[in-house]
């Protein structure tokens, strides 16, 4: 850790935890009773405060809203039998942080601001973290440029927040998906590894069409062919054929760099599964598909950990899976929570504890 960085707390006069019932929570709609604020000015970040969670003061001319500079990150706390809290691989997530900062062409955020200031944070607010099987607490760091000024130039100013969302499981039920033919998420040169807000506008309207024809997401492909697959809606891809896991690789810049994809790669080499980062493309999980040996296909991402797909649609061809028998990326999956919830050994020291 870095120099220690001075955060002025001012604590709420009254917690709401008692008014929301932990069972069932949706994703991502209640919020804990603090957040994390900080201030970037004058080519330095200033006023990092914790404070009671509540409505920000914006001018109608704020740079974020019309140009779009607006990054953020995904991370999950968790609490152990013994009543520890413990965030699972945060010096990841602050690492691409900055690296998304880059690419949009914003100051990078310190990690006394970012990894103190997030434990702090979610030691405050522990009380928030549901100590239940599958839950966690739900971690969202973001950055905004705060300029009041319609020039198109980076900003001079910018927002860091923290906010903090207790969540149960995410998509419970296995995908259908679409494989997209029209629209283009990511193009090389673009900004498609980097977690930035517009990545995530621009892909909506695909994944509402899909939705009219009753899938649930789609299978992004490249901006040229259509063939080469990249990311399944807002996660990771991954393929089981013929015993290999397959998983498009990081070159081009178009798929984003998932920790859970990370941390399922590793998960997969301790099976002794054969773990290849490489383009893959329709046509070949077509042809395995129809010499039936397409085991698995599923998104990993921190939000819903692995997503089974139980259908793929390209052009009309229907892919049917059977989850019932997604022997390893169930295994993964468990493996997987079974660190974060404290139950085996973390040896790779993912945890770190608040
Ligand atoms: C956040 C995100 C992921 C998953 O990343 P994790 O670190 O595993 O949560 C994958 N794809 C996209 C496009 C994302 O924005």
């Amino acid at each position: 850790m870095t120099e220690a960085v001075d955060i002025l707390v001012t604590k709420t006069e009254r917690s709401k935890l008692q008014d929301i019932n932990l069972e069932n929570i949706p994703f991502g709609k209640y919020f804990s009773d603090h957040m994390l604020e900080a201030d970037y000015e004058n080519g330095e970040w200033k006023n990092v405060e914790i404070k009671p969670y509540q409505p920000l003061l914006l001018e109608p001319s704020l740079a974020a809203l019309h140009y779009g500079q607006a990054i953020f990150e995904g991370i999950k706390a968790y609490k152990d039998d013994k009543g520890n809290a413990w965030i699972f691989r945060p010096q990841d997530n602050f690492r691409r942080f900055n690296l998304s900062a880059e690419r949009m062409n914003m100051p990078v955020v310190p990690e006394e601001i970012f990894i103190q200031g997030m434990r702090q944070l979610v030691a405050l607010d522990r009380n928030w973290i549901p100590a239940k099987k599958d839950h966690s607490l739900y971690i969202r760091p973001f950055m905004f440029s705060s300029d009041a000024m319609l020039g198109v130039r980076p900003s001079e100013t910018y927002k860091f927040l923290i906010i903090l969302s207790p969540t149960g499981p995410y998509y419970a039920n296995p995908m259908k998906i679409m494989v997209e033919e029209r629209y283009t998420r990511a193009a090389p040169g673009g900004v498609g590894f980097s977690k930035n807000a517009g990545n995530y506008g621009g892909s909506m309207l695909a994944a509402t069409e899909a939705k009219k024809q009753g899938y649930d997401q789609v299978l992004w492909t490249d901006s040229t062919e259509h063939k080469w697959l990249q990311e399944v809606g807002m996660m990771n891809v991954f393929f089981i054929i013929d015993n290999v896991a397959i998983t498009p690789d990081l070159k081009e810049g178009t798929i984003l760099e998932g920790v859970t994809r990370s941390s399922v790669i590793k998960g997969l080499e301790e099976m002794g599964i054969r773990v290849e980062e490489r383009k893959i493309n329709i046509d070949e999980v077509i042809a395995a598909y129809k010499a039936g040996k397409v085991a698995e296909v599923f998104g990993t991402g921190t939000a819903a950990v692995i997503a089974p797909v139980k259908e793929l649609n390209y052009k009309g061809f229907r892919m049917e899976f059977n989850p019932d028998n997604y022997r390893i990326s169930r295994h993964i999956k468990s493996w997987l929570n079974d660190i974060r919830e404290g139950k085996t050994e973390d040896k790779y020291g993912w945890m770190v504890k608040v």
